[in-house]
């Protein structure tokens, strides 16, 4: 037996991250301002291929940040994936607008296009109020279905925000080429919180081609405060902005990023490898036209029984694994929330899907383990 445990998902500092974190000590920036701050957003914007980035303290405030640039509020309604962590919904409730809920679809896991696009129609037609934004999240690093969705959200007038926390460094294949996640919609939101691909110990960003949105955002995420020698302030703003040394660790796992992505990919080919032609056992999506990070890599069982005993044999084996996303119109945050299908495919989705170690430092001889047992509790 294996003595030491194999986590789900731990941070790789290699690279010039010890480096850049000396370099903020020894100049004494280790707040909110300082040259690594701007660096990262340069950076990161054009890695994804965006026009501006905007970084904040978490992902949860950069959605957040989103919303209220997009003057959500109270009375307006955002059409948000159910299948999710609940960071997606929480800054719709901060905002004091109602969430309405998407049921996934089986393709991709994501929000089902055709669930939104149909409400917005038969919205027009009965002259019914739209949604003022739809957040679509691009799940476990897997790219959502954005094409007609993109298109319906400009006929309509709605705002289209990404969730992208779980998914840089994903694209799509789209007619105007290969495109990153979080650049398709308005507003793309990410997150480096020490469980993603990569991590400032805490962060987000905020990515968008509206210069105007940018904008909006960095001044709402510095109190809002008029540039001067005063302490004067045009609005209600937040103390939302990223610091110095988080972002300095930024930098150093941007560079590194494009290796991460094809360590993810490493593994996931070699977990497909071993659990393809199970007849009881789904493999994560692949879509031809996505290419996934898979952040999290994720299986589907038989039934929640079964799932529920590769948990635990797993747990005995000192190997951390846990079960996929409770769909948020199910919990008592959000009871009560209208959604859009059944929420059958959301709900099945997490009675039997797992995920499993997937560090990017994660080692052939562990992932062997790992197979051996889930195999083992399949038997
Ligand atoms: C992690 C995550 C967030 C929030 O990011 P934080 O940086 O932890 O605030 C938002 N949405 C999704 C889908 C996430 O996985």
């Amino acid at each position: 037996m294996r003595s030491s445990s194999i986590p789900l998902v731990v941070p790789c500092l290699s690279g010039n991250a010890a480096r850049y974190l000396e370099d903020c000590v020894r100049t004494n920036f280790v707040s909110s301002v300082g040259p690594f701050v701007e660096r990262f957003e340069r950076e990161l914007a054009a890695y994804v291929g965006a026009s501006h980035a905007v970084a904040c303290s978490t992902g949860t405030a950069a959605i957040h940040l989103a919303l209220r640039a997009l003057e959500i509020g109270p009375g307006d309604e955002v059409f948000v994936s159910s299948f999710t962590f609940i960071a997606s919904a929480n800054p719709v409730v901060y905002q004091g607008a109602t969430p309405v809920f998407i049921d996934s679809e089986r393709r991709t896991w994501n929000a089902h296009p055709e669930l939104v696009i149909e409400e917005l129609e038969r919205r027009a037609r009965m002259g019914l109020r739209q949604p003022k934004a739809v957040e679509i999240v691009h799940v476990l690093g897997q790219p959502a279905e954005l094409d007609a969705l993109v298109a319906a959200c400009e006929r309509y007038g709605v705002a289209l925000i990404e969730d992208a926390a779980e998914a840089l460094g994903a694209t799509s294949r789209t007619e105007s080429g290969e495109r990153h996640v979080g650049t398709r919609g308005r507003i793309g939101c990410f997150s480096f919180n020490g469980n993603k691909i990569m991590t400032c110990g805490g962060g987000g960003m905020v990515v968008t081609d509206d210069a105007a949105i940018a904008g909006r955002i960095r001044h709402l995420s510095t109190q809002a405060r008029i540039p001067g020698r005063a302490y004067d302030h045009d609005d209600v703003g937040y103390n939302y902005r990223l610091t110095n040394t988080a972002a300095a660790l930024g930098v150093a796992q941007l560079e590194a990023l494009p290796g991460f992505v094809d360590a993810k990919h490493a593994i996931a080919e070699r977990y497909d490898e071993a659990f393809a032609e199970r007849p009881r056992l789904t493999l994560p999506p692949r879509v031809e036209e996505h290419r996934a990070t898979y952040w999290l890599y994720s299986i589907l069982l038989e039934d929640v029984v079964t799932r529920d005993r590769v948990l635990d044999r797993l747990a005995a084996a000192k190997i951390e694994a846990r079960p996929l996303w409770t769909p948020l119109h199910t919990m008592a945050p959000f009871r009560g929330a209208r959604l859009l299908g059944d929420g059958a495919v959301a709900c099945d989705l997490a009675a039997r899907g797992l995920s499993l170690p997937s560090s990017v430092s994660l080692t052939e001889s562990e992932q062997h383990h790992v197979i051996e047992v889930v195999l083992d509790a399949l038997k």
